[in-house]
């Protein structure tokens, strides 16, 4: 039997300025892909493990491409990508089984995964295809219609990519063989969450997680998957949904789904982040620094997390613990190519002003921000490469370009040319600095920095920008306009009906 297996991962934020072009993929294609995903521990890597298994099989896989969040996919890499996939239909696979995010916006393709399906569906109508995808996908109507399987992952922070491409590819191997007939579900709600209220282990998240698993032990359910949905993006089905996939039982599936869903609504206060003005999160701040324990405490920059299409460069939080006196603070990194290329040829013993930041002009700002002014001196420098000894990514080598340590003695910040999300200590070590040893550790992350950072720490604080960053919590600075209406919390009393 022939399996077509692909992947093609893009988490759009429609309102980050960051660019998406083809290089941000970094594309694999046909061998390259298979040899780098065969081991790798995602949804693609399951996929080929399974069917390297099956005793007689053919394995066609033209693509492996993934780029970290960031703005609209240029419509060039949107085709090309897409194209490649396209293309390897004409080797006529017996199966589609393809590793996707579900929240992919490209120029030319506002519903990206819904797009791709439909035109493979054109071509191939009769192939079975097997999808999964981020719980922070944007599922739609086309999506469902035009694939055979769909399941998320069940965790955020995502550690079950490939438990996830087990479960689909599972179920693929019984449809082709005929043990079962699967059918998919969808329920969609007005509802956008926030994603640090997509946490699976705590809250509301963690517990309509557990209505699906336990949905999923009953007889002929094959898998329930809770999407949480990507909010940053200006787009008509953002948002939070259920999908079941039955053994060809309409009816068990659609009241499964309805019954999440109710549940997902009842809870939909626990599904939105209410942010504390920036001054207040700081005065916390201070006051867990005097509570016993060692370590620093964490400034959880969420109104400029990187994995969520934020700049790296927005300088709101930094700017105002220094003027509360947050001192000594390590920061990093902040991505400004402008700055390191100042400091690269320094001195040790040469004092400058080096303006840093906020370079880039945001959604809801007429104009940008000015850069945040600072004296300091170069303290180090590094190639910014390193290996990742964390438990995200272990084993991968980060390239954040150049990098510099800028010391002003109120504040250690680790300057880099590329965007990078701080989740591994080598951010810092690639400079000799051991933020251990600090009162405060500002960090541009929400949930991936947690594992490493988080055990180093006295404590976290989630910290927003009160004039909002480009992935502020504060849904109200971002001009939707494709967006459906009512919807819940933009439309406080917007109704759902089960
Ligand atoms: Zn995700």
């Amino acid at each position: 039997m022939k399996f077509l297996i692909a992947r093609f991962n893009h988490e759009t934020n429609t309102f980050s300025p960051v660019a998406t072009p083809l290089e941000s993929f970094l594309p694999l294609y046909g061998d390259d892909a298979l040899n780098d995903q065969r081991n790798a521990r995602t949804a693609m890597g399951a996929f080929i493990r399974l069917v390297e298994a099956q005793a007689d099989h053919q394995l066609i896989t033209p693509l492996s491409a993934t780029a970290n969040p960031s703005g609209t996919v240029a419509a060039e890499a949107y085709t090309t990508l897409s194209q490649c996939i396209l293309d390897a239909l004409s080797e006529q696979p017996d199966a589609i089984l393809l590793d996707l995010h579900g929240a992919l916006v490209a120029e030319n393709a506002a519903d990206g995964e819904g797009e791709l399906l439909k035109n493979i569906r054109a071509i191939a109508p009769d192939v079975p295809i097997a999808v999964a995808l981020d719980l922070h996908g944007n599922v739609t109507q086309s999506m469902v219609e035009h694939a055979n399987i769909i399941i998320s992952f069940k965790t955020y922070p995502h550690i079950d990519m490939a438990e996830t491409g087990e479960h689909a590819g599972r179920l693929m191997m019984d449809l082709l063989s005929g043990q079962s007939r699967p059918i998919t579900r969808w329920k969609q709600l007005p509802l956008l969450s926030h994603t640090l209220r997509s946490n699976t282990n705590e809250g509301a998240m963690q517990r309509a997680v557990e209505a699906a698993r336990q949905a999923e032990l009953e007889e002929g359910v094959l898998a329930v998957s809770i999407m949480a949905g990507f909010s940053l993006a200006d787009f008509a089905d953002a948002g939070m949904s259920v999908i079941v996939v039955t053994d060809n039982d309409e009816m068990l599936a659609d009241s499964v789904a309805e019954r999440i869903a109710q549940q997902l609504w009842q809870e939909r206060e626990g599904f939105v982040y209410h942010s504390a003005p920036l001054k207040e999160s700081l005065e916390q701040a201070r006051e867990l620094q005097k509570s016993e324990g060692d370590g620093p405490v964490l400034l959880l920059d969420h109104s400029d997390n990187v994995m969520s299409g934020g700049t790296c460069d927005t300088m709101d939080v930094l700017a105002t613990a220094l003027v509360k006196h947050l001192t000594p603070i390590v920061v990093g990194p902040i991505c400004d190519p402008k700055a390191v290329q100042r400091l690269w040829k320094l001195r040790p013993t040469d004092v400058v002003r080096v303006d840093i930041g906020n370079h880039n002009q945001l959604a809801h700002q007429t104009k940008k921000k000015k850069s945040l002014s600072l004296v300091g001196v170069l303290r180090a420098r590094s190639d910014g490469e390193f290996i990742v000894t964390g438990p995200i990514y272990t084993g991968a080598k980060v390239s954040m370009g150049r990098t510099v340590l800028f010391d002003t003695i109120d504040a250690l910040i680790v300057i880099c040319e590329q965007r990078t999300e701080p989740f591994d200590m080598g951010i810092f070590s690639c400079v000799g600095l051991d933020p251990s040893k600090y009162d405060y550790l500002l960090l541009k992350s929400r949930m991936y920095c947690r594992p490493v950072f988080g055990a180093i720490a006295k404590g976290l604080i989630e910290c927003d920008s009160d004039t909002g960053g480009p992935t502020s919590s504060n849904y109200a600075f971002f001009p939707f306009t494709q967006l459906r209406r009512p919807m819940f919390p933009l439309d406080p009393s917007t109704e759902f009906v089960y």
